[in-house]
């Protein structure tokens, strides 16, 4: 028997200057599209992140209380060495975000105060691949990211928040799910691949608290990104499910 070989994977677009990663917790960013950002800011695009929670309930021997400081930390010096230097933490009580109308208005807020032309979020398929479950802030955070970037751009849509300037935002092209089993699309990261792992490794609390013997981020990333990077032609890269926003041009 002869398995089919995966699709190949299409470039993703880059001829954009800002974009936006909401996504549910620290360190998410880190687990699969860092690397990516770290090839944008190198190229001069401007990212800036939003995480919902501060992941303080991800550390089973830590308070969260001590667990929030840790984190919103060590998610600082991990954007922080992909190039990014704004990190915004939306205080969201982890593993609970319900999908809803207020999470949408929260993040409707964030979109129409950075006006992104890209906006990145993380899997929010059921599933990673197969029967391995995804987690629920993901996928109520990934839904209702696609949902506030159309908000945004209505203004009858909370129109509570155009004051003081704040304009509605219309201009997200995309939105682009990392880790997604759908992805069609990547992005080369060869030569931003080793960022991504210090950028994963600066979760060193988190990733001490999960207790997995023997794990070796750089390991973990390149299994991945060898996955993806034959699919798109080069060494390594990181697969993106691609979601159009506009009405096509
Ligand atoms: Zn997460």
């Amino acid at each position: 028997m002869t398995e089919t070989p995966p699709p190949p994977l299409e470039s993703l677009p880059e001829d954009w200057s800002t974009a936006l990663a909401i996504v549910a917790h620290p360190d998410d960013m880190e687990f699969g599209a860092a690397a990516a950002v770290a090839r944008w800011t190198g190229q001069g695009k401007k990212v800036v992140y939003c995480m919902v929670t501060s992941g303080e309930a991800g550390i089973d021997g830590m308070e969260p209380d001590e667990a929030r400081r840790v984190r919103e930390a060590e998610q600082i010096e991990s954007a922080r060495i992909v190039g990014v230097d704004v990190v915004e933490f939306l205080g969201q009580h982890d593993g609970i975000i319900e999908y809803g109308v207020p999470l949408r208005r929260e993040l409707a807020a964030v979109v129409r105060r950075h006006r992104p032309d890209i906006v990145i979020t993380g899997n929010f398929r059921d599933t990673w691949s197969g029967t391995n479950l995804n987690q629920a802030d993901h996928i109520a955070v990934g839904k209702a990211v696609v949902d506030a970037v159309r908000d945004a751009g209505n203004r009858w849509i909370f129109p509570e928040q155009l004051v003081d300037g704040v304009e509605k935002w219309g201009g997200v092209r995309a939105v682009w799910a990392f880790g997604s089993p759908s992805a069609g699309h990547a992005v080369d990261t060869t030569a931003t691949f080793d960022a991504g792992v210090e950028s994963l490794k600066a979760h060193a609390a988190y990733i001490d608290g999960l207790g997995w013997e023997h794990w070796d981020p750089r390991e973990f990333l390149e299994g991945f990104g060898r996955q993806a990077g034959q699919r798109l032609g080069v060494a390594l890269a990181a697969p993106f499910e691609v979601f159009p926003m506009g009405w096509g041009d």
